[in-house]
């Protein structure tokens, strides 16, 4: 029990990816510092730029608690507020993120709205409002109505259509889905403006937009300059790279700070410098991390010269949204929405060429086997998310069915330590690289290019 508690965080190989942290504190120590000066504060869900870039144009300052369960996660301090939330009634099947911020809140309320001295990483203060999206699942509206046990604020939630691959090519379906969501967005504005008594200011948000789009261009060429071999990043520096382009993408020192991660890939790429130096594997990795364990993956390249080559399809920032979507748009809202909707419907193409469903957390990994010259996909089902874990054995199938690369199935969970076995995660990768090699050999013979 004692070594489980250890942390155990992974060494990261690139030198921007090792700054990339300081994002993580910048989110929380300014909404600290926003709290004692008495400004507003709201808790958001990931909702892939929506409604966050508004509450920030409207000066509300922005925390966000599945980024604060993955930090609790990673220095191993999840675990007393997961008790916490199990031991008022919550399943241990609920999200690990939704536990670990019902246990905190929690503690939040019983501490009078004081953040306890002990909270790790300083702590989220009480907010103002919720915004909570409903893109992806079922956790992610119904657990921020839950923390209404504990405090009462408002909960705003955005509405993100999501339609099946056959839907989404019927005729006009494209544009009810963003009309509906500019609708939406609209009235997130009026919520913002009553409850804050001030006036949307529209500058502020274009000026945030146009920041948005510069910081995921380059972290959409980075990922490009990923399909080099060897690669010269891997899935450990994207998870803490995320974090500037995933929750501060309209920060102008993300924006900086992306300049440098662009130099220093491509700098490896030009030279040929793999992140680890003896690349024998490339792997994907499906969908959510264990945060509580990232150094498993440092071990596995040394052991098997595994590198991890793309990831989490969720985190990545889109490619630029087309000129054709961007034409004569004047409106800011339908802007958001379009980029919104963008990221989760670029890849119904390949969704549709395949014939499949979902296009969400599978069809991307369709293309990325190819253009990353992937071996095998590495599965982490999650003991408590339904909408990252389902897709995985579907995925599974398709990538051999399609193209001959083999998957290995390590169960475990973001959050929640306890249901992580690492002696059995080695073990699987060790027999693994064996089934690497066979389909290797199958791949050439069927000529297929890697
Ligand atoms: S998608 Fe999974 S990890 Fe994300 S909020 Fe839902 S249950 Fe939690």
């Amino acid at each position: 029990m004692g070594d489980k508690k250890k942390k155990k965080s992974s060494a990261k190989t690139l030198q921007t990816a090792r700054e990339a942290g300081n994002f993580g504190k910048k989110i929380l120590a300014s909404a600290r510092t926003a709290a004692e000066e008495g400004k507003p504060i709201a808790w958001s869900m990931v909702d892939w730029w929506l409604g966050g870039t508004i509450a920030k144009a409207m000066g509300v300052e922005l925390c966000y608690p599945e980024n604060y369960g993955a930090f609790c996660a990673s220095v191993r301090r999840a675990e007393p507020y997961l008790d916490y939330a199990e031991s008022d009634g919550i399943p241990n099947t609920t999200c690990g993120y939704a536990r670990n911020c019902i246990g905190y809140t929690r503690r939040l309320q019983e501490n009078n709205f004081v953040i306890p001295q002990d909270a790790p990483g300083g702590g989220m203060p009480k907010p103002l409002f919720l915004l909570a999206c409903g893109a992806v699942c079922d956790a992610r509206y119904k657990w921020f109505q839950s923390l209404g046990r504990y405090m009462n604020v408002p909960v705003w939630t955005l509405e993100f259509p999501q339609t099946g691959v056959a839907e989404y090519y019927l005729a006009g379906n494209k544009e009810e889905n963003i009309k509906f969501m500019v609708q939406e967005l609209r009235e997130f504005v009026s919520f913002l403006e009553k409850l804050l008594g001030k006036k949307m200011d529209w500058d502020n948000l274009s000026e945030r937009l146009d920041t948005i789009f510069k910081t995921h261009q380059l972290a959409h060429e980075v990922d490009i300059l990923r399909k080099s071999v060897p690669s010269p990043a891997v899935n450990t520096d994207f998870w803490a790279l995320m974090i500037p382009h995933l929750y501060l993408p309209d920060d102008p020192e993300a924006l900086e700070f992306y300049k440098r991660v662009y130099e220093e890939v491509k700098y490896k790429v030009d030279n040929k410098i793999g992140a680890i130096p003896n690349e024998k594997y490339r792997m994907a990795f499906s969908e959510l991390p264990p945060w509580h364990t990232l150094g498993l993956f440092d071990e596995f390249a040394e052991k098997h010269g595994i590198a991890f080559v793309i990831e989490s399809w969720n985190y990545h920032a889109p490619s630029p949204l087309p000129e054709s979507e961007r034409e004569g748009i004047t409106d800011p809202l339908e802007l958001i929405a379009r980029y919104s909707y963008h990221k989760f419907n670029e890849s119904a193409p390949t969704a549709k060429k395949y014939c499949m469903d979902p296009t969400i957390f599978t069809a991307p990994y369709l293309k990325w086997v190819e253009e990353y010259k992937v071996d095998g996909l590495f599965c982490h089902p999650l003991m408590s998310c339904r909408p990252a874990t389902y897709t995985l054995m579907h995925l599974r199938n398709l990538l051999m069915e399609k193209f001959k690369v083999p998957s290995v199935v390590v169960e475990g969970d973001i959050v929640d330590l306890r249901v992580f076995n690492e002696e059995e995660a080695h073990a699987k990768i060790d027999a693994f690289i064996e089934t690497m090699d066979y389909y290797r050999e199958i791949r050439r013979k069927e000529g297929f290019g890697w």
